[in-house]
């Protein structure tokens, strides 16, 4: 804060807050608020009903937390005093933002990012034992889904059934599950719906959740019988550029990278193959308490890779109207290369 010239440092729901307190906040419209001054003296001013669930770790922090008909704005700006330039989460709920804007306009205020982001993008050993566990447990998963019937089910079916397999094997929580069958495999981020999966279809599964508090994200793809030649050449190719980034990932010591040029690594093979008009997403994103968070692995983000960042590497190809298809692994980097967290088959898998 000190070297940014930041007198004080407010964050709200999202991340930063358990990044530095091990404490999330509930989502709601009450204020959650941790005030860092310059000083060092931290306070978190929480809604009453919410502060048993607060554990501050030794003295670290003070827990302020304020009646149902407190002004929680107005504790958070007599924290903050006279603090001229002030750092605020990034995913402040605006009206809390600008309430405290409002506040004093003498007060300049920047985006928390510019401290938390360079915390948080090196990860702790703890950091990444726990993104570990989480791998390994959705790794189990993608294996057993080999087993499971796909043809004839709905895309819905089929995603409780690798959403409850993946609490069993030891997430918290599953915050998203991407089963994208037949056509719907050409769009991304596609949600799981009530199309029944046909025999022939290409079915991208793009699951993760929280374990420990921490993230997992990977993608495994799956042919319910027999893939056509066109899908099989295509995937061919996936392989190599995913095989391959993760390499030139690997190679960080010897070359310095950044994390655009891993993009454009796997880039330049899917292109030469005949299908980089079709690989329409960047190349990956860094993971850690947040699902998506720096670096992210796209042209313009000029990060220099170094140990300890946790990024994901899943380039994809798609065919609108026909079939998608995308490999994604966990990777870690560490002093001699990097560390792919997932390690699951990563074969095109012929299921029923
Ligand atoms: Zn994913
Ligand atoms: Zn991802």
């Amino acid at each position: 804060m000190s070297a940014a010239g930041i007198d004080a440092l407010c964050v709200s729901v999202g991340s930063d807050l358990p990044y530095l307190t091990g404490y999330r906040a509930h989502i709601s419209e009450r204020l959650t608020m941790l005030v860092l001054d310059g000083d060092g003296t931290a306070t978190i001013v929480i809604p009453k009903l919410e502060a048993p669930r607060v554990q501050p770790r030794g003295r670290a922090f003070a827990v302020h937390p304020w009646e149902e008909t407190d002004d929680p704005v107005g504790i958070v700006g007599q924290l903050v005093g006279r603090a001229t330039r002030v750092a605020i989460g990034s995913q402040t709920w605006s009206r809390f933002a600008l309430a405290l804007q409002a506040q004093d306009r003498r007060r300049s205020w920047v985006d928390a990012e510019d401290v938390m982001a360079g915390l948080r993008i090196v990860k702790s050993a703890g950091e990444i034992s726990a993104l570990r566990n989480a791998a390994t447990s959705v790794d189990r998963v993608a294996d057993e889904i080999n087993e499971m019937r796909f043809s004839g089910r709905t895309e819905l079916d089929v995603a409780r059934e690798i959403t409850d397999r993946t609490i069993a094997a030891g997430h918290q929580s599953v915050e998203f599950c991407i089963v994208a069958s037949g056509p719907n495999g050409a769009s991304p981020h596609h949600t799981a719906s009530d199309r029944v999966i046909e025999v022939g279809d290409a079915i991208v599964v793009d699951f993760g959740g929280y374990q420990e508090g921490y993230c997992s994200d990977t993608t495994r793809m799956f042919v319910a019988g027999e893939p056509t030649a066109d899908f099989k050449e295509a995937y061919a190719v996936l392989r190599e550029a995913h095989a391959s980034a993760v390499t030139f990932a690997g190679n960080w010591r010897e070359v310095g990278h950044t994390a655009s040029q891993i993009d454009a690594h796997a880039r330049q093979i899917i292109g030469a193959a005949g299908y980089g008009d079709r690989f329409i997403h960047r190349l990956g994103h860094g993971i850690g308490l947040d699902g998506h968070e720096r670096p992210y692995l796209v042209d313009g983000d000029d990060t220099l890779i170094e140990p300890g960042m946790a990024f994901s590497i899943e380039p994809g190809i798609y065919t609108p109207g026909e079939w998608g298809m995308r490999i994604e692994d966990i990777v870690v980097v560490n002093d001699t290369g990097v560390e792919s967290l997932n390690n699951s088959d990563r074969n095109l898998r012929v299921v029923s």
